[in-house]
Order: structure tokens, then C-alpha cells, then sequence
């Protein structure tokens, strides 16, 4: 780079562009390329992606698990728990794309030690339910997926390998295909 034309990054800046580049390994059986994040999250490094089916297929429907069937005292709004998947409306295929025992920072560091430990997160299992969009009932959604690195300075110093898999946050955006609206159907912080 030629002196003048850029402000030469840092090592650190390197990093963050590295995270920001890089898909977790939970998104590997899906086609993604690089999105905005849709809002303002925080001040750590983020990554989002638009989440589709191998295919190439954008449009389907979200897969997960009732947070009110495994936790009778929330009462909240429909929120899905994982294991989630995205069922692609052209090939009826369903792509697994987040457990919570496997993926996020606590889940990954007790893997990397040998450990199925994963993180204290509800978990659903049996037949998932569908996502439905709260204007207009419609189940059809295209996604973006998108990951908040926290304390990613001891990251950078720390980890060599697959620092893009070690996310706190997971957050994911629905935008329906009827009514365009945007929904985050999942709430996972502190992964
Ligand atoms: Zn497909
Ligand atoms: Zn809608």
C-alpha cells in the first residue's frame, strides 16, 4: 500500500476484517455472501451474512423449537430455540444452521477441549416448528444470519484457529416474503 493513500491497519484491524470475511463453520452447508448488518448491534466486530439453501434457493421456511414448549414461564412472543434449520421452498431440503450445544464461544471452547458440554441454553428437540411472521402469518422468510465477537482483542491474541466460530451473540433476521417485514425470531446472547 502506497503511504498517503490509507491509514495502514493495524494487526487488530486485520483481525476484525479477518471476522468480518470469514463465515462460521455453522453456516458451511449453506450458500452465504456478505450482508449489512440490518440495524446497529454494538461497538464489537459483527459479521452477517445472507443465509441460503446449497441450492442457491433464498426463499423457505425458518425451523426451530418453541422457547413456551421448553420454557412454560416465558410468554413472550413466538421465539425459536435451536437447533435451527432453513427449508429451502425450491428444494424442500432442510439445512441445519445453529445448535446451541455445538456453536457459540462456550459451546466451541468445550469442543476444542474435548468436551460436549455446550452452553446452559434450552435446547429443543423432536419435530420443529415453523416461524410464522407476526404481521401476516406468512411462513416464507429470507435470512440473514449475523455474529457479535466480544473481547475480540483476547481473541485475536489467544486463538489461531477459527476465531470466526467463536461468537457470543447469534442473532438472525426474517424478512418475510409476503408482507416484507423483518423479524428476529431467535434470542441467543451470551453463547
Ligand atoms: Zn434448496
Ligand atoms: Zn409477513
Amino acid at each position: 500500500m502506497t503511504a498517503g493513500t490509507r491509514q495502514s491497519s493495524s494487526p487488530f484491524d486485520d483481525f476484525v476484517e479477518r471476522l468480518k470475511r470469514t463465515p462460521p463453520s455453522c453456516l458451511s452447508n449453506c450458500v452465504v455472501e456478505p450482508a449489512e448488518l440490518p440495524e446497529y448491534w454494538d461497538n464489537n466486530p459483527t459479521s452477517a451474512w445472507k443465509t441460503r439453501c446449497h441450492c442457491g434457493g433464498e426463499k423457505g421456511r425458518l425451523l426451530g423449537f418453541s422457547l413456551n414448549d421448553f420454557n412454560p414461564e416465558y410468554d413472550g412472543p413466538l421465539l425459536l430455540v435451536s437447533p435451527l434449520a432453513f427449508e429451502c421452498a425450491a428444494c424442500m431440503e432442510r439445512t441445519a444452521f445453529l445448535d446451541t450445544d455445538i456453536h457459540g464461544y462456550h459451546a466451541d471452547i468445550d469442543r476444542r477441549a474435548g468436551i460436549r458440554g455446550g452452553s446452559c441454553k434450552i435446547r429443543g428437540s423432536g419435530e420443529p416448528t415453523a416461524f410464522l411472521c407476526p404481521g401476516c402469518a406468512n411462513n416464507q422468510f429470507t435470512l440473514v444470519t449475523a455474529f457479535v465477537f466480544w473481547n475480540a482483542d483476547a481473541l485475536a491474541e489467544e486463538f489461531e484457529h477459527r476465531c470466526e466460530d467463536l461468537f457470543n451473540v447469534f442473532l438472525c433476521y426474517a424478512s418475510c416474503c409476503r408482507c416484507g417485514g423483518v423479524t428476529k425470531p431467535t434470542d441467543f446472547g451470551k453463547l
